[in-house]
């Protein structure tokens, strides 16, 4: 087998994976070196794909628990099984990580187990699970070698008691009383999960507010539905230290009580991933927070060296790294690749969901950009009646002169879906005038997206 590849991309998770199959399609020779046996990374192995199967999983028990009866449906015995709750989410990651398999396999791409380490610019050596070594050459490499989780001082995973959102997706038991450290979409994601099937959550955030960066309105609102669900929050407290006490954990938080718990999750965030990439063997130099840095090409200070996804700048999200992957190996093979970071969701995979594209109002505000905005609730929306799910609004900003729509927020049922066409309106340049009159069918959520955007005019119908 030829060792010589026009291009090979580190890492395959979703930034890398999608790159290789991208590369392949236009033409070139690829190569994809993954340190796991597994491919998908952390999106289909330990992060987007297991957390919305339990999240979805959870959800059903919690309704046929709590919400079946309001539509007429009687049922007892309701049963919770865990393992086979673990199982179903462990039968579709194997069935996705063995689809990019597939997907490799169709596409000619020639794939090496194991860790990859530069050598030189253009030469990666790869050493596999049995130690042997291998020599890639390349006139591309794509760095796509992704995050890792953030540790807090003071806070050491065990294995056991104290342990990272990957613990939380595998949980062997419902713990009677979990502690979150960190209010971040994956501690409020996983709380949720444990908290539906029993446990007792407490989130403990540092700041004032829970998930920093989504729009404070919205965020604001999240955090009473989920305290009525049950989460308790505590704002404001800074966790110094966890200690295993028995079969207990004991969580210090800086100027008040030790509290109590059976396990403790600790998602402060995520940071970037170079280790053992042989970064300084070619003179790249990461930044202050662990990053590579690129241009908007995604080359780094090396010739042929580029990078994307979690590695990079930017938020840390699998279509982010996706879009970079497209957008990188493109400029590679024709000289145009470029994302628009102005036009890429968030979704917070909660009940209800939460989404995001675009700015916020405190973004909007303090950029001086004169905006108006238009609300509609679920409360007034057909379809969100027969669902059952009433709680939450959509959110559009538009620019107060031109009308083009700079940001949207959601929460509510189906929010992650609803964003699409507010991240498709703002990828088109499109006004709020422009969904307004854009027919959406009846009865759908969809139109409460439509009644916000005439809400920005002040003339949504149904309220
Ligand atoms: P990764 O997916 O991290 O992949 C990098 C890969 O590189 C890994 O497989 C790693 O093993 C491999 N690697 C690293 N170094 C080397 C090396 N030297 N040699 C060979 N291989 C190497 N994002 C969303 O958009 N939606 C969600 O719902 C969502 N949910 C999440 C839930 C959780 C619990 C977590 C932890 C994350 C979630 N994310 C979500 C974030 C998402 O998983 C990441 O943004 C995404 O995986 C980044 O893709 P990537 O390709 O840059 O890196
Ligand atoms: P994210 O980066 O979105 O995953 O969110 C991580 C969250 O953890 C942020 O809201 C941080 O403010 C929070 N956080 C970080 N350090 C601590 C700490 N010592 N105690 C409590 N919360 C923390």
């Amino acid at each position: 087998m030829s060792t010589k590849h026009d291009l090979v991309v580190i890492g395959a998770g979703p930034g890398g994976y999608v790159a290789a199959i991208r590369a392949a399609q236009l033409g070139l020779n690829t190569a994809s070196i993954e340190v796991e046996p597994e491919l998908g990374g952390t999106c289909v192995r330990v992060g987007c794909i297991p957390s919305k199967a339990l999240l979805e999983a959870s959800e059903r028990y919690h309704e046929a628990l709590h919400s079946f009866g309001a539509f007429g449906v009687n049922v007892s015995g309701v049963e919770l099984d865990l393992a086979k709750m673990l199982s179903r989410k462990d039968g579709i990651v194997r069935q996705l990580t063995q689809g990019v398999a597939f997907l490799y396999r169709k596409n000619k791409i020639t794939r090496y187990q194991g860790l990859g380490r530069f050598t030189a610019p253009g030469r990666v050596l790869v050493e596999g699970p049995d130690k042997a070594t291998t020599e890639i050459e390349a006139k591309h490499v794509v760095i796509a070698t992704g995050s890792k989780v953030a540790n807090l001082r003071g806070v050491v995973p065990d294995g056991d008691r104290i342990g990272t959102s990957t613990d939380a997706l595998s949980y062997p038991a419902v713990p009677e009383s979990l502690v979150v450290i960190g209010a971040g979409y994956i501690g409020l994601e996983l709380g949720s999960v444990w908290s539906r099937l029993g446990a007792k959550v407490t989130v403990l955030e540092y700041l004032d507010r829970i998930l920093p960066g989504m729009d404070t309105e919205i965020a604001a609102e999240a955090k009473k539905i989920f305290e009525k669900q049950g989460l308790s929050f505590r704002l404001g407290a800074r966790v110094t230290g966890a200690q295993p006490e028995g079969d207990r954990v004991v969580v210090t938080v800086e100027g008040s009580d030790p509290i109590t718990c059976d396990r403790v999750l600790s998602c402060v965030g995520r940071v970037p991933n170079t280790d053992g990439l042989g970064l300084d063997a070619i003179g790249i130099k990461t930044d202050d927070r662990g990053r590579v840095p690129v241009d908007p090409h995604f080359r780094t200070a090396v010739s042929g060296v580029y990078a994307i996804g979690d590695v990079i700048a930017g938020p840390m999200l699998a279509h982010k790294a996706e879009d970079e992957g497209i957008a990188c190996v493109e400029h590679i093979v024709t000289g145009f690749g470029h994302v628009n970071y102005d036009a890429i969701p968030g979704v917070v995979y909660t009940a209800p969901e939460i989404a995001s594209v675009g700015k916020t109002e405190d973004e909007l505000k303090r950029a001086g950009t004169p905006y108006k905005k238009g609300t509609f609730p679920y409360q007034a929306n057909g379809r969100a009646k027969a669902l059952g799910a009433v709680e939450g609004r959509v959110k559009i900003l538009a620019h107060a002169t031109t009308d083009r729509v700079l940001g949207a927020h959601v929460i509510g049922a189906h929010a992650g879906d609803l964003i699409a066409e507010l991240a498709v309106s703002i990828e088109f340049g499109a006004s709020s005038e422009d969904i307004a009159r854009s027919s959406h069918a009846h009865p759908t959520l969809a139109e409460i997206v439509r009644e916000a955007a005439f809400a920005v005019s002040g003339r949504a119908i149904h309220i």
